[in-house]
């Protein structure tokens, strides 16, 4: 039976995080957006707050408290700030790839580092100019050598590059083509050779660093390489699969804090004679978000369970990204002219949620990953 009623574990974190998100998120919010930079404050925050490791097992400083109570936490940070939250989705991520692949060394090392925030922040170098959609086209390669390995080639668009402890970095180490032959490596942020570029200028997001990384012969011992040479594309596809319901619950959170701002807006505007358009608008928004996170519950269901979570997970980001930007949309829309306004939070709302629908898989991936898996589905029942 399914039943996503979260515990009262669930709850606590969910509670902590609503208590750092109104305490010192929201506060900094509007700041962070127009100053720009990296989050470091919130983070340092955060991180006492044990929220970077929040399904990370305890024994390696997480709270191992499951993917429903990361989903809950994550909504609750991103209705104050989508910025900081961005930031924490890859931490927690990067921790949890560490924390599943990494031998006994590795995860002693980094885990605990990632959860308390003396890595500051983990990022995930996965991206490169002209292999976003399609990483099976990356070229960074890693050649090995007797003291390790020697990394040459660029990424681009890596979340908090700007600041981050820990690079988890993909390469190829052979030249099979497309997925084979790519490995995974735990590439520490002062390691010679490895150059952040300048943050990009975005729509949204202003309050997180997204920047361009060279790898230039930057040289690893042995011990940078994550699982074994050659399944690198594997590790990705996994830690991508956690990193959706991240990415549905920060939508759900900006999509939320969009549609509370439309809903007190109309009530002041209008009173008890709030026309009807504007009604649908509010409910439209509830009845859309609503069912995005019964999707979002559900992967994060079974992903706490151990059970396949993959396809759901996919489901949850299409569903939760796609209905948060017509809802932002709409909350705009019922502000009027005051949806324009740089004074309040709702222009910054619209803006943030956008790039929810494109980094950690477009719609349009999510759409050919579904199909797929439909059409093998239908085929195994005999059916087509
Ligand atoms: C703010 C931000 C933060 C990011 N953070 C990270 C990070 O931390 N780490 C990281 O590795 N990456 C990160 N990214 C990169 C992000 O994951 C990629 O931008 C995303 O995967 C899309 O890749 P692309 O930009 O190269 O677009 P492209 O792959 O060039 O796609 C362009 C368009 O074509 C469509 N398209 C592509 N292929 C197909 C196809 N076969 N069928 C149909 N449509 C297709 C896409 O859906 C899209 O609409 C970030 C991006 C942003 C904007």
């Amino acid at each position: 039976m399914l039943d996503f009623q979260p515990d009262a574990d669930e709850l606590a974190v969910a509670a902590i995080a609503r208590r750092v998100a109104d305490e010192v998120l929201r506060p900094a919010a509007a700041r962070l957006d127009r100053e720009g930079g990296f989050p470091r404050e919130s983070l340092a925050t955060l991180a006492r707050e044990g929220l970077l490791g929040i399904a990370v097992p305890r024994e390696l400083g997480g709270r191992g408290a499951g993917a429903l109570a990361y989903s809950l936490a994550v909504t609750e940070l991103a209705d104050a700030c989508a910025s900081t939250t961005v930031a924490l989705c890859v931490n927690n991520m990067v921790a949890e790839v560490v924390a599943h692949f990494g031998t006994a060394a590795q995860r002693e090392h980094h885990v605990p580092r990632l959860c308390d925030g003396r890595h500051v922040v983990g990022a995930f170098a996965l991206s490169e100019p002209g292999a976003g959609s399609d990483p099976a086209a990356m070229r960074t390669r890693a050649r090995p050598t007797d003291r390790g390995w020697v990394i040459s080639g660029s990424k681009l668009w890596i979340t908090s590059g700007s600041d981050a402890g820990l690079f988890v970095v993909w390469a190829r180490t052979s030249d099979d083509p497309g997925a084979r032959g790519i490995s995974t490596f735990l590439v520490p942020g002062d390691t010679p050779g490895l150059r952040r570029g300048r943050p990009e200028h975005k729509l949204g997001l202003c309050g997180s660093t997204t920047v361009p990384l060279d790898f230039e012969a930057c040289e690893v011992g042995p011990e940078a390489l994550l699982d074994e040479p050659g399944r690198g594309f594997r590790v990705a596809m996994m830690a991508l699969d956690g990193g959706r319901i991240g990415i549905a619950s920060q939508a759900l959170g900006i999509g939320r804090a969009a549609t509370r701002a439309a809903t007190v807006w109309a009530r002041d505007r209008f009173g008890t004679a709030v026309p009807q358009a504007i009604q649908f608008a509010l409910a439209d928004n509830a009845t859309e978000l609503d069912a995005a996170a019964v999707l979002t519950h559900r992967a994060a269901w079974l992903k706490r369970r151990g059970l396949p979570f993959s396809q759901q997970a996919s489901m949850a980001k299409l569903m939760a990204s796609e209905r948060a930007v017509a809802s932002c949309n709409r909350a705009l829309a019922v502000l009027g002219a005051a949806g324009q306004d740089r004074e309040l939070p709702l222009e910054r709302f619209v803006r943030d949620v956008r790039v929810t629908t494109i980094y950690e898989g477009t719609s349009e991936v999510q759409r050919i990953v579904l199909a797929r898996d439909i059409v093998r589905r239908f085929a195994e029942q005999g059916r087509a």
